[in-house]
């Protein structure tokens, strides 16, 4: 079943209710909206997109890109959606890794980028042509057709393709409204992540139920302004990092203000301390549920939900805060141990889910698949243990991926990079904490015999190579690196050695 049989219905039912605003201003009508989704899918058509084909979108947020996001389900089309921070050459690996046959920018991104495929950009003439084109039939889809590429970064420093298809994402929203938030038509969902992340799907659900979808007028994230439109658009949603949480919380205390205004507050993707959450709750009052996903599963693996938040009297209540609550309703949750057995109550091992949203696969990587998923169970890299109430505590991640800001940073990428200066002997990246970001980058560096280095280069190498966000913020210039017998490198020696400095 295609997921824009949701838009349809939102449209047949509601022609006339606000679907997408830009600030608190209605840009479209779920009427309209809908005809313009299938115009562009028609305009698509005319492309030569076929149904199954790729679609990229690479912008920063814009009415447009929830546009496009319709407009290629409801032409069939499987859409990519890149981030709008990556480095040029970043994404057009990824639009040459997906086959996409277009990709669609804004003009900032759309600069810089030498597509391997047809390229339009928003408002030039092939855009507006395509706005105009007559409206395309539906085109029928089955749930296992995909509907969503989503890139990740991968540890062996290239993305790897997440395949999600119509039923997994359609599995995800009904989860989202059972566990996390109903959705009511006169509710409102902002916008202030990147879309072409976990946020963007967040439309799904809002679509389902005919409710309305803000872009701010920034096009990002910025306390104040999600204030105001708490105070005019009102019912309003979120989806945040722990970060933005607390840049809310903060802002909120320093001008005495409340919740009001807001209807839920979804945090999660990083780890949240149980202090920053009694604060938050504290501050602007019981709008917050948790989420616990990836973009292999979206949304849902587990969910603190508004019960226990809110539960002050509950004895372990310092436990569950830390903890990412319980197996979303949509999949079944396991933590297994080094030899495939399940773990009993309260020790750590490797977190597992399977269920229908979990993806079907990494598009062309048939190695990185086998590893990810067994029997239907897809490894999270999340190290984890559950309590006897089923409440699951995040420990650490396999991974060592860094979380800076919510987004996502593989060591591995960083330290390639590095380590194309040609003074650079060896090189370990790891995250170590930070206040604002919760955790920023950090490069530990041994310079060949005789070779200067020094952070300035290294930095302009980085920003030449990489997404701004993903470049150290600190450089240690070592001798060498501490390694364990087999020549590894010792990451947790770097940890400690940074945290005994700071
Ligand atoms: P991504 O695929 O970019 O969404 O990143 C997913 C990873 O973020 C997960 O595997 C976890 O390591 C981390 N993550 C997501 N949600 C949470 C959460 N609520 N608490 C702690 N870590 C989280």
């Amino acid at each position: 079943m295609n997921l824009a049989l949701l838009l349809q219905r939102a449209a047949a039912q509601t022609p006339d209710a606000p679907a997408v605003l830009q600030g608190s201003a209605v840009r479209w009508r779920y009427g309209e909206w809908a005809q313009r989704c299938a115009r562009l899918a028609g305009g698509l058509r005319a492309q030569g997109l076929q149904p199954g084909d790729r679609l990229a979108v690479w912008m920063h947020n814009h009415p447009d890109g929830l546009s496009l996001m319709w407009a290629a389900w409801w032409a069939g089309l499987v859409l990519v959606p890149l981030n709008a921070k990556l480095h040029p050459r970043e994404a057009e690996w990824i639009l040459q890794h997906s086959g996409a046959r277009l990709v669609v920018t804004d003009a900032e991104n759309g600069a810089d980028l030498q597509a391997p495929c047809a390229h339009w950009t928003l408002e030039e003439s092939a855009w507006q042509q395509a706005l105009q084109a007559p409206a395309l039939p539906l085109t029928a889809r089955e749930g296992d057709d995909l509907a969503w590429l989503f890139y990740t970064s991968g540890t062996t420093g290239r993305p790897k393709g997440a395949m999600l298809g119509h039923r997994q994402l359609r599995s995800m929203a009904l989860g989202y409204t059972a566990d996390v938030d109903g959705i009511d038509p006169q509710d409102a969902c902002v916008y202030a992540a990147p879309l072409s992340h976990g946020a963007g799907l967040y439309a799904v659900p809002q679509v389902m139920a005919g409710a309305r979808h803000v872009l701010p007028a920034s096009g990002g994230f910025d306390e104040a302004e999600l204030f105001a439109l708490a105070g005019s658009v009102g019912r309003l949603s979120l989806f945040a990092a722990p970060t933005m949480v607390r840049r809310l919380v903060e802002h909120a205390r320093a001008n005495g203000l409340d919740g009001t205004g807001f209807k839920t507050i979804v945090y999660g993707g990083a780890p949240m301390y149980a202090a920053d959450i009694e604060r938050a709750l504290a501050q602007l009052g019981p709008r917050f549920v948790q989420i616990y996903g990836q973009g292999e599963s979206p949304m849902t693996i587990t969910v603190l939900g508004r019960g226990p938040l809110g539960d002050t009297a509950h004895p372990r209540r310092a436990e569950r805060l830390a903890s990412v609550g319980v197996a979303n309703v949509a999949v079944q949750v396991r933590v297994i141990d080094g030899h495939g057995q399940a773990c009993p109550v309260g020790q750590a091992g490797e977190v597992q889910v399977r269920g229908d949203t979990v993806m079907q696969g990494y598009w062309q990587d048939p190695e990185a698949t086998a590893r990810a998923l067994r029997e239907g169970w897809l490894s999270t890299g999340d190290i984890g243990a559950f309590d006897a109430d089923g409440f699951l505590t995040l420990l650490d991640r396999s991974k060592d991926v860094i979380i800076s800001g919510g987004s996502n940073i593989y060591p591995r990428e960083v330290e390639e990079v590095l380590l194309r200066d040609p003074g650079v002997a060896e090189v370990s990246v790891i995250g170590v904490p930070d206040e604002e970001w919760g955790e920023a980058v950090a490069a530990f560096v041994a310079p060949r015999p005789g070779a200067c280095l020094d952070p300035q280069t290294l930095d302009a190498l980085c920003l030449s190579q990489l997404a701004r966000f993903k470049r150290p913020r600190h450089y240690r210039m070592l001798e060498s690196l501490p390694k364990n017998a087999y020549g590894k490198v010792l990451k947790t020696a770097l940890r400690a050695a940074w945290l005994g400095r700071a």
